[in-house]
């Protein structure tokens, strides 16, 4: 079984999807993990992902801010080709001159420059960042690689109708979800699956899985959310939790203010303290920590601490997701039970 690095980013490119063959630095993880990552870089003739490139971009810049401006590049890329290698100059962050479109129906867009299209030579070093360009993979190209491949089937059912720019998008609800851990876009794949995959081809449900999911990017952050997010959409599903978000927001603020006051960072010594991430807990437990209550570093074997904070109150949660709005309303006299 393929073992995923923790790691919230890895940089190996687009590009690099096309070289499960030819580049021989990258290891057999990679490789393997290459010929799952081709349905999402490529998934399918009409289409294909750039976000990556250039490697060195501005990580909010998205192709959607600019889709004419966009589209006119890739075109122009693809027809100076030529003049572009014979007077070939290092890129910027902003745009790169190997990308552009790949065929001339001007469907799918990607590295003009790569082994693939020029007999096996890589041409990318003539931009100045080739080990970069074959070295960025997106999270969730990572995330995509772990799933069967009928919860891939499904992902990309989502994208039927779109074009190489909506899918490359950051905005594109596919890339969105891809972002929450395996778990919980399985979770959500599997409340799904039956419906989608027994739709037409030409039609997709993208609008009403946004109605149905959006929540999870326009009201929570996974950085945030989820660990207890997952916790409540395994047991309940994910519409118990979209429709009791206001008081789940509560729930999980009053976990953080716990864990900022309980966990006993002042009778640690700092030299004794450890990265969150380096205790036996869930990577998205770590994230609660750090990005939620700003523990970067905490007393080692706290772990067990950490789940007497946080498993009483998920539990009361899930028995009745009201419970602690109205215990909260009355402890505006000075009592705090939940
Ligand atoms: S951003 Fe991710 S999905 Fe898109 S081409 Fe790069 S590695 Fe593939
Ligand atoms: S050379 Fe340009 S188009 Fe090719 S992988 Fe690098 S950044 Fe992307």
């Amino acid at each position: 079984m393929l073992r995923f690095p923790r790691r919230e980013t890895i940089h190996l490119s687009m590009s690099s999807v096309w070289e499960t063959t030819t580049t021989q630095d990258i290891g057999t993880f990679y490789d393997a993990i290459m010929l799952n990552l081709a349905s999402l870089c490529f998934p399918d003739q009409e289409k294909s992902c750039f976000y990556c490139c250039p490697p060195i971009r501005d990580p909010e810049a998205d192709p959607l801010d600019a889709i004419d401006e966009k589209i006119q590049l890739l075109r122009k890329n693809r027809q100076e080709l030529q003049k572009n290698l014979d007077d070939p100059h290092e890129i910027s962050g902003e745009e790169c001159w190997g990308l552009g479109f790949l065929d001339d129906q001007e469907k799918q867009a990607g590295c003009l420059l790569h082994p693939l299209r020029h007999q096996g030579r890589d041409l990318r070093h003539l931009t100045g960042y080739q080990f970069k360009c074959a070295n960025a993979l997106c999270r969730e190209a990572l995330v995509f690689a772990e799933l069967s491949e009928v919860e891939q089937k499904f992902c990309l059912t989502l994208c039927r109708n779109m074009d190489s720019i909506h899918y490359s998008s950051r905005r594109n609800p596919l890339m969105r979800l891809l972002v929450w851990d395996r778990e919980m876009v399985q979770v959500i794949i599997h409340e799904n699956l039956e419906n989608e995959l027994n739709a037409s081809p030409q039609t997709s449900n993208l609008n009403n899985f946004v109605t149905r999911y959006g929540f999870l990017w326009q009201k929570l952050d996974f950085r945030l959310d989820g660990y207890l997010a997952l916790r409540i959409a395994e047991q309940k599903g994910c519409n118990f939790l979209r429709h009791n978000l206001k008081n789940y927001s509560q729930l999980r603020d009053d976990i953080i203010v716990d864990l900022k006051n309980n966990l006993n960072l002042q009778t640690t010594s700092t030299t004794h303290l450890i990265p969150a991430h380096k205790l036996k807990i869930p990577l998205s437990l770590s994230r609660l920590l750090k990005f939620g209550a700003n523990l970067w570093e905490v007393p080692p074997a706290c772990e067990q601490e950490i789940q007497q904070l946080i498993k009483p109150k998920l539990t009361t949660f899930l028995i009745n997701p009201r419970t602690r709005r109205k215990r909260v309303y009355q402890s505006g006299q000075g009592q705090e039970n939940a």
